[in-house]
């Protein structure tokens, strides 16, 4: 078998064999297949699709590339929350100590940026300490000290998407359902939780510009998830403005710190909310509706937050951080970004505000690119917002200069004006239990 052949079978349309999908990723995963067959691979299929069966097969190859965790310890309390990727989206910062203080167990792996939407993990490593490469063993140890953890792919699992993911990252080839749910699904088979919830993002500044795209990835994914005996609901919610105000690492998780002491009430919050209430009805088999009343108590009651301490310095972060959030690195510069026009901001290109937060340092380049934990911006408007000309929209904030002016051309480019307010939006379309 030869990698060219698959290639130009994807690129000519046709369908792959079992057997050429699990040869490419055997071959890629252990280096005999370079970057630049994988990624000209990703590219056809992009542009070609794949059938529901090879991207079964694509994302069973993936999911068994590597070892898969046991998490039969924790019983049926393990759950886990994976987004399809967004820009200012920091809510497994805020639904994973909701769901573990409220008895749920979160053995979490999450992922770095890709492509314009930040990665959790990029997000965590802002707190001094915190550790996002741990062992099998010392996983175990932190989620059986405070029913949680959050960490990067560990040891071998999934390489197969590992690498891929780095590689799609920087070829233009995230946005393609079947390289989509094998990535998520693949991770989320083998990190092992009984329960997923699912957060597919729709609009703008997602991988899924439409609402049948998104309908169609959440339902595959699900699809796939129920097959290998997991419980599965997807959530179909808004990405067509960013979630919250707060955009780059630090920023993020700042804002995550402010929802989970119940300072924040928006958008962010409501969306939280409804992913932690699926978690917890799943886990305890109850409806959404009575787990949304536990969610609003933890977080009323202080729990949430306490557990995100707990869990944070289990992790080797330091707590006060998450006690003092104005002891995070203050950014070297900042720009206050204002309007041109006085009017209602109609629409926010999303995508646009993701590349300004990349364009500032807070996102990678190219495969081995460092990123700036304190870069990113935070949004005073957002659509549907009524501005005067001149008034403050945004700040940016940078730990190098020369990034201000491209990135507040960049911002500016995604934002549009309308004399009248638009029509607004759902926060959550629809939810696929
Ligand atoms: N999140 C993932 O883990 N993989 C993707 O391909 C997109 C979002």
């Amino acid at each position: 078998m030869r990698m060219y052949d698959i290639i130009r079978k994807k690129r000519d349309r046709e369908v792959l064999s079992d057997e050429e999908i699990a040869f490419f990723i055997k071959g890629y995963t252990e280096g005999a297949i370079p970057d630049y067959q994988a990624s000209a691979l990703c590219m056809a299929i992009l542009l070609n699709g794949m059938s529901d069966h090879e991207t079964a097969v694509l994302t069973d190859c993936m999911a068994r590339s590597g070892d898969m965790l046991d998490l039969s310890r924790y019983g049926d309390k393990t759950v886990d929350k994976h987004s399809t990727g967004g820009v200012g989206d920091k809510t497994s910062l805020v639904v994973g100590p909701i769901a573990a203080a409220l008895g749920a167990t979160v053995a979490k792996m999450s992922g770095r940026a890709l492509g314009h939407t930040g990665g959790t993990l990029d997000k965590l490593e802002s707190i001094p300490g915190y550790v996002t490469g741990l062992t099998e063993d010392e996983f175990f140890k932190v989620v059986d000290k405070s029913g949680m953890a959050i960490i990067g792919q560990t040891g071998n699992l999934t390489p197969a998407d590992k690498k891929l993911y780095a590689l799609r990252d920087v070829t233009a080839t995230v946005d393609s359902i079947p390289l989509i749910v094998s990535s998520i699904m693949s991770k989320k088979l083998a990190a092992g939780s009984k329960n997923i919830v699912l957060d597919v993002k729709c609009g703008s500044g997602a991988f899924m510009k439409t609402i049948e795209d998104a309908e169609k990835l959440a339902q595959n994914m699900v699809e796939i998830g129920r097959r290998c005996g997991r419980n599965m609901t997807a959530l179909i919610t808004d990405m067509d403005k960013p979630l919250g105000k707060a955009v780059g690492n630090a920023l993020e998780v700042k804002e995550a710190i402010e929802v989970l002491r119940g300072n924040e009430k928006g958008d962010l919050y409501e969306v939280c909310a409804a992913l932690a209430s699926e978690m917890i009805a799943l886990v305890k088999k109850i409806p959404a509706e009575k787990a949304e009343k536990q969610v609003v108590r933890a977080i009323e009651d202080g729990s949430a937050y306490k557990k995100m301490i707990e869990w944070v310095a289990a992790q080797g972060g330091d707590p006060r951080y998450i006690e003092d959030p104005s002891l995070f690195p203050v950014p070297a510069f900042s720009k206050p970004v204002y309007s041109p026009k006085s009017g209602y901001i109609s629409r926010m290109d999303a995508e646009k505000v993701g590349t300004t937060e990349v364009l500032l340092g807070a996102g990678r380049l190219t495969k081995s690119d460092g990123i700036d934990h304190t870069a990113g911006l935070y949004i005073e408007k957002k659509t549907g917002d009524r501005v005067k000309k001149g008034e403050l929209l945004c700040t940016l904030y940078t730990g190098d200069e020369k990034r201000l002016a491209d990135a507040e051309k960049c911002y500016l480019s995604g934002i549009s004006f309308s004399s009248a307010a638009p029509a607004p939006v759902p926060l959550i379309y629809k939810i696929i239990r």
